[in-house]
């Protein structure tokens, strides 16, 4: 294990994943994480094929399935009037047609398996309490500094710390984190609590002006995850997260379906989330230190894809660092190969999320209803525009 040793800053999805991915293959492992004890927020993902196919290689499929709720279809609805634009089939059409299912689950059941899988390898180590400062190159490696202790020191340093990365702001420069002009608002809520007005059990797209929200299922499908997305000129509050009154978000969709107010009404903690990007980097890489998942590429969430994007990052960087000895020119490697993907896919995200928003009926109209007569005609055709998304082989 001489010379594989691997410092991972940042214990999220991306972090856990790529400690896992590289403890597989034998590397002493160090997950280092700010916070004092591991938890996800409140909230639902989807993870659409291509990031199960690499669930599947971490060997961590077993360990969620309970939890995964697959659902039937995808749709594109109006908020306001509820009419369909598109509804895309996707259980059993998706192993069919990418070879593994497009599914939904709770973020802190995702977090939970990848944490226990990398507990139970022996060679990985997570510490909690460790923020770190900043790092220094050195030895052939390259240490973190940590606010509370002294150095830690890896043969590579991977920096899975998300947006406001440290580890990027000293490789690239600060150039802070910019406010995207949109906001989320996200909550779980049981099915239970819902009765007859429960969101319908598919993924459903709720498009409208200026904002859109999407209905998911998790824990199985006992429970409704709604994310609302807002165009908002400023975000003037302290954090990024703060917990929202369901006042202010009936005043964004209390207007759309029966089903959406129902959700927000039902609600017992509501939160609004600040989206914040940053522009692409020139570079991942500064030798033996390199970036990884919203450190390297943040996207806004409108294609689903940032943290299935962190989880094709983490086996990609595994990878090339077991193909090729020099660890600098794997880096560069696992770089090469990743940026091209994420900076498309943060082009598309941000494609979307205006796509959806659309302000006036005359472009509403020019942009779905040539997506519904299509999916009427045939739902291959807008299936086969996602094959570039989930057909991905890492
Ligand atoms: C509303 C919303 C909905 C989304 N829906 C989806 C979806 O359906 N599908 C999907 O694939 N993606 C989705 N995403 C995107 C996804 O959440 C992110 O892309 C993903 O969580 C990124 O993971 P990460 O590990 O790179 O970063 P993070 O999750 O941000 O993790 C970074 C970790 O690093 C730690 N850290 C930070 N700084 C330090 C430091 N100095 N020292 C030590 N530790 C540090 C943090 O505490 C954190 O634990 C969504 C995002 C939003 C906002």
């Amino acid at each position: 294990m001489t010379n594989r040793r691997a410092v991972i800053a940042g214990g999220g999805i991306g972090g856990l994943a790529c400690g896992l991915a590289l403890a597989l293959k034998g590397w002493k492992v160090e997950v280092l994480e700010q916070a004092p004890e591991l938890a996800e927020v409140g909230a639902g993902i989807q993870i659409s094929p291509n990031g199960m196919a690499v669930l599947d290689r971490l060997g961590v499929i077993p360990r969620i399935e309970d939890t995964l709720f697959e659902p039937e279809a995808i749709e594109l609805r109006m908020g306001l009037s509820g009419r369909r634009v598109f509804r895309l089939p996707m259980k059993g059409y998706a192993q069919d047609r990418w070879g593994q299912r497009f599914v939904q689950i709770h973020r802190a059941d995702l977090h939970t398996a990848l944490l226990d899988a990398l507990r139970a390898h022996p060679t990985a180590r997570l510490r909690t309490n460790a923020k770190i400062t900043g790092y220094v190159r050195e030895r052939g490696g390259a240490s973190v500094y940590l606010e509370r202790a002294d150095r830690v020191f890896g043969d590579v340093l991977i920096g899975a710390d998300g947006v406001r990365s440290v580890i990027r702001d000293q490789m690239c420069g600060s150039d802070r984190a910019r406010f995207t002009g949109q906001v989320a608002w996200r909550t779980v809520v049981p099915v239970d609590a819902l009765g007859d007005d429960a969101p319908p059990p598919f993924g459903v797209i709720w498009a409208g002006r200026g904002k859109h929200a999407v209905t998911t299922r998790v824990r199985g499908g006992s429970h409704v995850n709604f994310v609302g997305i807002v165009e908002q000129d400023n975000w003037t509050e302290e954090g990024w997260s703060i917990p929202g009154s369901t006042q202010d978000a009936l005043e964004d969709f209390g207007d759309w379906q029966p089903c959406l107010r129902a959700v927000l009404q039902a609600s017992s903690g509501l939160f609004r989330w600040a989206l914040f990007g940053r522009p692409t980097l020139a570079t991942w890489c500064d030798g033996p230190v390199a970036l990884l998942g919203d450190a390297a590429h943040p996207m806004l969430p409108s294609m689903a894809q940032g943290a299935v994007m962190a989880l094709e990052d983490a086996v990609v960087l595994a990878d090339a660092l077991e193909s090729e000895p020099d660890r600098e020119v794997a880096l560069k490697t696992y770089e090469a190969r990743r940026k091209p993907r994420t900076s498309q896919m943060q082009e598309r995200s941000l494609t979307n999320a205006h796509m959806f928003h659309r302000r006036t009926g005359l472009k509403q109209v020019a942009t779905y209803a040539p997506m519904a007569i299509a999916s009427r005609i045939s739902a291959a055709s807008i299936h086969r525009q996602q094959d570039w998304i989930y057909s991905y082989k890492t």
